[in-house]
């Protein structure tokens, strides 16, 4: 099968998408933790943050400006909101595509579990 989020992207699966540009999409995680729980996610498929080379630079950092963007329109970004990038199954990654998780609209704890 396919992988789930390259199908996301692709739109050949469902999905709440909130954002879409040349490089990634963004959308509503399906089992939010958070009242704000989206995922921005890179068209390009790369399976895990240790998979990122150089060349993927700028397009990490175009990720961040996409979750600030959603962060701001979504009213968190000045109460403070959480990023997350799972990386492996000790973190919890369970999708291997790499995401990253924008949560806020609640406080977040410290450490996380
Ligand atoms: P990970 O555990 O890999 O860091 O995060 C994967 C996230 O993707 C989880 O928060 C999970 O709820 C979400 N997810 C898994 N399958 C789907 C799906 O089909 N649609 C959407 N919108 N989110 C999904
Ligand atoms: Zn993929």
């Amino acid at each position: 099968m396919k992988c789930l989020f390259c199908e996301i992207a692709e739109k050949k699966r469902p999905a709440k998408i909130i954002y879409e540009d040349e490089l990634a999409v963004a959308f509503e995680d399906i089992n939010p933790q958070a009242p704000v729980h989206c995922l921005v996610v890179p068209k390009k498929h790369i399976a895990t943050s240790l998979e990122l080379e150089k060349e993927n630079n700028a397009l990490v950092g175009h990720l961040f400006q996409i979750a600030n963007k959603i962060a701001k329109d979504r009213g968190i970004a000045e109460r403070g909101f959480r990023l997350v990038m799972n990386c492996n199954p000790e973190s919890g990654q369970t999708v291997f595509h790499i995401h990253l998780h924008i949560l806020g609209g609640r406080i977040m704890h410290w450490p996380p579990g």
